[in-house]
């Protein structure tokens, strides 16, 4: 399922191949993809469109149109961009859109084996956009406001906290685990108890996660099978201070913590 590192790389390949183009044509081959909008009508609302910017906030992409509108898109479960060799639909292809940028054509395919994506035109912010907390990955972050929600969610464990997309947009199970380790703090820790530095030092652990499996995702074949710090390694010592890590359920998710040193 792609995480928020995923994400990341497909609006980078995103804006480097349709940034500032413009859509030549569109094809929708599948209508569950554009929903609530019938295929014909998500064509002839995109063909001919200007692509101002794409940008991304934690899981969701937003292609915004020139002369107003946007596309939003959510890979689901299997959802990715692919750039096409010619008009032949490649395995899974759910929507083609074809983009001139000067003399060139970009055949730009969005694939999905299980549907669960999609590729909602729209003429304002949708409301799964627009309810979505501040990106981790953004400057500016108002720390005050993400405290202040924390407060409110006292009995909620960190670790399910960190999950919910009205705190920081895009974070799931393998980063919220991983960041928690790298902040020193126990994944069962109430999420009133967090304070401020606390709160800095998730930040910078969510960060770190995602940085490292961005990185990994940009050695293409040559990343790490798997390139998690404690993630599925239950029963192993942990790389910081050797004490077996130990599994526990936290709000119906498997997480994995290590008792020696997140406290
Ligand atoms: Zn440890």
């Amino acid at each position: 399922m792609p995480e928020l590192p995923d994400v990341e790389y497909v609006r980078k390949r995103l804006s480097r191949w349709i940034g500032h183009g413009r859509i030549d044509s569109c094809k929708v081959h599948d209508a569950r993809i554009v929903r609530p909008l019938r295929p014909s009508a998500a064509e002839r609302a995109l063909t001919g469109r200007g692509v101002r910017a794409i940008d991304r906030r934690g899981k969701w992409l937003r292609i915004s149109l020139e002369g107003g509108g946007f596309v939003f898109s959510h890979l689901g479960m299997t959802g990715w961009f692919e750039l096409a060799r010619d008009d032949a639909p490649l395995r899974f292809e759910r929507v083609r859109l074809t983009i001139a940028r000067g003399r060139k054509l970009a055949r730009v395919a969005y694939v999905d084996a299980r549907r669960f994506g999609h590729m909602r035109v729209a003429d304002e912010e949708v409301a799964a956009w627009s309810s979505l907390g501040p990106d981790p990955l953004d400057d500016e972050i108002d720390l005050d406001a993400v405290l202040a929600r924390l407060a409110k969610w006292k009995k909620r464990t960190i670790k399910d906290a960190l999950m919910d997309q009205r705190l920081l947009a895009g974070v799931g199970n393998i980063h919220a685990t991983e960041a928690l380790w790298k902040a020193h703090i126990d994944p069962r820790t109430r999420a009133g108890k967090i304070d401020r530095k606390d709160l800095v030092a998730i930040m910078k652990g969510v960060r770190w996660t995602i940085d490292r499996a961005l990185l990994d995702l940009e050695k293409g074949d040559a990343g790490a099978k798997d390139p998690f710090v404690i993630y599925g390694h239950a029963g192993k010592p942990c790389p910081r201070c050797r004490t077996t890590l130990v599994k526990t359920q936290l709000a119906g998710r498997t997480t994995t913590y290590c008792p020696g040193c997140q406290k």
